[in-house]
């Protein structure tokens, strides 16, 4: 009997296999995955994992049984290279396994710098997988000089984790500003003076030109600004975004737009075929977006479940997303896109909620949990506040 593939053993792809079997699905569930470590979640990747205070058996997503318990055919270790729609095979190694569905669950990886050999030289780093930050560490001694390039939430999360191990950082942003693509300025600048207390040097609007060392591939010894100084550096970490991976469905001749392309079902252009999570757009309020989110990748992936098997259920998300830099733990629901006025309250934290054209769309609370819920609950109910109730309110709660 064939049944339903999933490659990509990530957050969405253990997610969408998780949810087949708890809906009841009876059929075979093959779960391919091109790491060799068991499926884990990436978030303490640039936080608590990095600093050292979690071990990796906090990482893992699910317990080393629980997939044969659930009659899951985990298939760690060899990435699938092609697909071929017309039989409905897979192929992986020399096998081709078949498929009555099938789902991309691929996820991303960390873009490269457009330099050399995408800067790959000892001591430059990504933080993407688990063995990135492993490979890391050898790195990571006190008194080091750490240039962090990219100023965006993995970006911010190292250079705090550095910073707290006692390198000397500078974090060095091309944008105008940090967290440019998904916070509003407020939120920006309450992070930039985060940094500063802590001893972090940030450098905006300031382009990137070459990694300096000995050739193209010895061991990297500085930044090349494009103003034309150099940085000093014992190592580089980026985080200058993601790509998604989704060449092997382009090359199957499927829809791709910012990754692979999906309905509001999560069915790619071929009906046999879903996606879910980092490597999939989709139409959220009449635009074709990307989320690169744990609540996107879980939630995709239980809608994708649920639609192989019938359900027919829409996707609509209400995103959130969260960041720990230091002792802050912000979290964010909504998005900022296109805001254009930005409402700061005090209530024991911070919080910054955005508006545009008079409707809240997003709110962001360091350190303050209640005005996320309070943000949370009435974006998720469509409700909207105007700005002044949110400057007026005397509680946070008596906006509910
Ligand atoms: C350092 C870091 C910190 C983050 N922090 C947060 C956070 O605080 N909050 C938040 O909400 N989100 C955070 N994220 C984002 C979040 O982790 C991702 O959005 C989420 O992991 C996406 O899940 P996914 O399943 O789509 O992709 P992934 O979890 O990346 O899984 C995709 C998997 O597919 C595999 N794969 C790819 N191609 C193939 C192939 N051909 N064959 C087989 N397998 C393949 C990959 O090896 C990978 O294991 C963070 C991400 C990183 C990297």
């Amino acid at each position: 009997m064939t049944g339903i593939v999933v490659i990509g053993a990530g957050q969405a792809g253990v997610a969408l296999a998780a949810k087949l079997r708890g809906l009841g699905a009876d059929q075979p569930i093959t779960l391919i995955g091109a790491e060799t470590t068991p499926p884990y979640q990436r978030p303490p990747l640039s936080k608590g994992y990095l600093l050292g205070e979690i071990g990796v058996d906090r990482l893992t997503l699910r317990s080393d049984s629980f997939y044969a318990e659930n009659d899951i055919d985990l298939r760690l270790g060899h990435p699938v290279t092609s697909i071929d729609r017309a039989s409905r095979n897979i192929r992986l190694g020399s096998e081709w396994i078949p498929y009555d569905q099938l789902a991309f669950t691929t996820g991303s990886v960390a873009r490269r710098l457009p330099v050399a050999a995408g800067g790959k030289r000892p001591g430059v780093h990504t933080v993407r997988t688990r063995g990135d930050v492993d490979a890391m560490r050898a790195d990571l001694a006190p008194g080091h000089r750490a240039v962090v390039i990219g100023g965006g939430y993995i970006g911010l999360e190292a250079a705090a984790v550095l910073a707290k191990l006692g390198l000397e950082v500078t974090l060095v942003e091309a944008a105008p500003r940090i967290l440019a693509r998904v916070a509003n300025s407020e939120t920006a600048a309450f992070f930039r003076d985060l940094h500063q207390q802590n001893g972090v040097t940030i450098l905006e609007e300031t382009g990137v030109a070459n990694l300096a060392g000995e050739g193209d591939a010895g061991r990297v010894t500085g930044v090349e600004l494009v103003d034309g100084r150099v940085l000093p550096a014992d190592l580089v970490v980026t985080g200058i975004g993601i790509e998604p991976v989704s060449a092997m469905a382009e090359a199957a001749g499927l829809d791709i737009d910012n990754g692979i392309a999906v309905d509001d079902f999560g069915r790619t252009s071929d009906p046999d075929i879903w996606a879910a999570g980092d490597c999939t757009s989709f139409m959220w309020r009449g635009q074709r977006m990307r989320l690169e989110s744990v609540q996107n990748a879980i939630e995709q992936a239980e809608c994708v479940a649920a639609n192989m098997l019938g359900a027919g259920q829409s996707y609509a998300p209400m995103p959130w997303f969260w960041s720990d830099q230091y002792d802050v733990k912000l979290q964010i629901a909504g998005l900022h896109r296109g805001y254009d006025q930005v409402i700061t309250r005090q209530d024991g934290g911070t919080s910054f909620w955005s508006f545009a054209a008079g409707q809240l769309i997003a709110v962001d609370a360091a350190n303050d949990p209640r005005a996320y819920m309070v943000g949370k609950r009435l974006l998720e109910a469509g409700r909207s506040v105007s700005p002044e109730a949110v400057a007026g309110a005397v509680k946070v709660q008596d906006l509910l």
